[in-house]
């Protein structure tokens, strides 16, 4: 895939890179051994600090990283707008809790005192360069969910991002130098994916985080296993929305709306299958194709617009070829499922809402990156369960229900890494975000993902 910046919304290519060679790789990697040396013996107001005036930089520079977004991936330019704001909240939440987050754990002094020791806690030390795999659905925030808690810690970064956001790959890597992170911190290299393995098999590389595909985890996780290197792996998902007869239908109904098109529907966790009691089907599904068909699709610097284009041909072409193979085997198209006539240019998708879902369909197990939902009748609280778990995927999920006995039933039998109930999943920095089965491992966020690149130390005294 070349590094380019290819506007979504025309097509053109806007401007292209050349990826960094042997040479530049080398340096790189060195500078970031080099800096981990000192950035470990910092301590946390220091690391603090920078990080606060990386967020100042970011909240001052807002409207044009959003714009490069826009650019580069085809997000509107208000969801642009709100990312860059939310990476600047989440460094100002890391660089207030990360000290406590990370403060020596004492054991029960008679747990100490069993072990044999006069003294014993569990200090965290940072693990040492960690490179950063990443995607271009949200360009900033996916690498500042990883880089703030990073750095906090102690660690320092490599960044490989997407071939298709290189600008903002290297806005992110000048932030944090502007900021004033020592030379080697944070560092952005321009690499296709094949040049990957090589940096992740550099001793001086200790571990790595990707968010994106199965694909590029499996590839990334088994150069890592063969190394011994530890990882954590966000990759992708298809969560439930279920909505259950107690749900209040008209907020339903309009949540699940912004819950699928969040994005231009490129989110992983967005809402993608939507489970609804039969009771209250056919009333939630025509408030929601109501209003999936009510959305403005078009320019996404237009702030009038709802859904702009998908962020690749490639990736409207596959998009596509899950709602002609879903309409193929009997799906119905209750709206949507084509290219909208009056926008020609670009790669732009309708919203879309698919009834009639069987389990002979790809849809029914893969991913729908973009504005397309797949609607499922379900007889009752089992059967919603049922159908919410039969998917390889286990992100979130979401459970509209004024019942606390459903309530209890589906926290403990929904296979996800998290319930929202009456709302939509939405990450915040106190909370621990990542999934199961094939949606990864490991914790992102929280104390839960300051910790993933941390040596838990034991410190005993005899
Ligand atoms: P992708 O193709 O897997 O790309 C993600 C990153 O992996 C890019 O930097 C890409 O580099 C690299 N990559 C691709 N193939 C690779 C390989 N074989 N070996 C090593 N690296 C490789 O993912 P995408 O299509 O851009 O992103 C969408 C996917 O990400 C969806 O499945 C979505 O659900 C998932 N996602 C998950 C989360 C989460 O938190 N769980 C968040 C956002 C997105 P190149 O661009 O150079 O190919």
């Amino acid at each position: 895939m070349p590094i380019a910046t290819v506007n979504p919304a025309t097509g053109e290519t806007v401007r292209t890179f050349d990826a960094l060679g042997r040479d530049g790789i080398e340096q790189r990697i060195a500078a970031a051994h080099a800096a981990f040396r000192q950035w470990r013996l910092t301590g946390f107001d220091e690391r603090a600090r920078l990080l606060r005036a990386a967020a100042d930089l970011l909240d001052k520079e807002q409207d044009d990283i959003a714009r490069t977004m826009t650019l580069e991936m085809g997000k509107t330019l208000t969801a642009a707008r709100a990312e860059a704001a939310k990476c600047a909240k989440a460094m100002r939440w890391y660089a207030g809790h990360a000290e406590a987050l990370l403060a020596d754990e004492h054991p029960a002094p008679a747990d100490v005192e069993d072990s044999g020791a006069v003294r014993a806690y569990v200090r965290y030390r940072p693990l040492g360069v960690v490179l950063a795999v990443m995607p271009w659905n949200f360009p900033l925030w996916q690498v500042v969910r990883f880089a703030a808690p990073a750095l906090m810690a102690g660690n320092v970064g490599l960044l490989k991002h997407a071939s298709n956001v290189p600008q903002t790959a290297l806005y992110l890597g000048e932030l944090f130098h502007r900021a004033g992170f020592p030379e080697g911190c944070f560092q952005t290299l321009l690499i296709g994916s094949g040049a990957i393995e090589d940096v992740l098999r550099d001793p001086r590389v200790a571990a790595a985080t990707l968010t994106g595909s199965e694909g590029a985890g499996r590839a990334v996780a088994s150069v890592a296993g063969d190394e011994v290197k530890k990882t954590v792996l966000e990759l992708g998902g298809s969560d439930p929305f279920i909505v259950m007869p107690s749900a209040d239908l008209d907020r339903a109904a309009e949540v699940a709306v912004t819950a699928r098109v969040q994005n231009n529907g490129q989110s992983c966790i967005a809402a993608k299958r939507f489970i609804v009691h039969t009771d209250v089907h056919d009333a939630f599904a025509e408030r929601f194709t109501r209003a999936m068909s009510a959305l403005r699709v078009g320019d996404p610097t237009s702030l009038s617009t709802d859904v702009g284009p998908v962020s690749s041909e490639q990736g409207r072409a596959d998009l596509e070829e899950l709602v002609q193979d879903a309409l193929a085997k009997g799906a119905e198209a209750l709206c949507g499922a084509r290219r909208p006539e009056a926008l020609p240019d670009g790669w732009y998708y309708e919203p879309t809402v698919l009834a009639g879902i069987t389990k002979d369909m790809r849809i029914h197990h893969e991913e729908a990156f973009g504005p397309v939902a797949t609607l499922y009748r379900a007889a009752d609280l089992d059967a919603a369960v049922g159908i919410a778990n039969d998917t390889p995927f286990g992100l979130s999920s979401n459970v509209w229900t004024a019942d606390e006995d459903e309530r209890r039933r589906f926290v403990r039998d929904l296979e996800a890494g998290g319930v929202y109930f009456d709302g939509m999943t939405a990450s915040h920095p106190a909370l621990p975000f990542g999934g199961v089965k094939r949606s990864g491992y490991g914790r992102e966020l929280s104390g839960h993902g300051i910790r993933e690149f941390c040596n838990a130390t034991t410190v005993w005294y005899g």
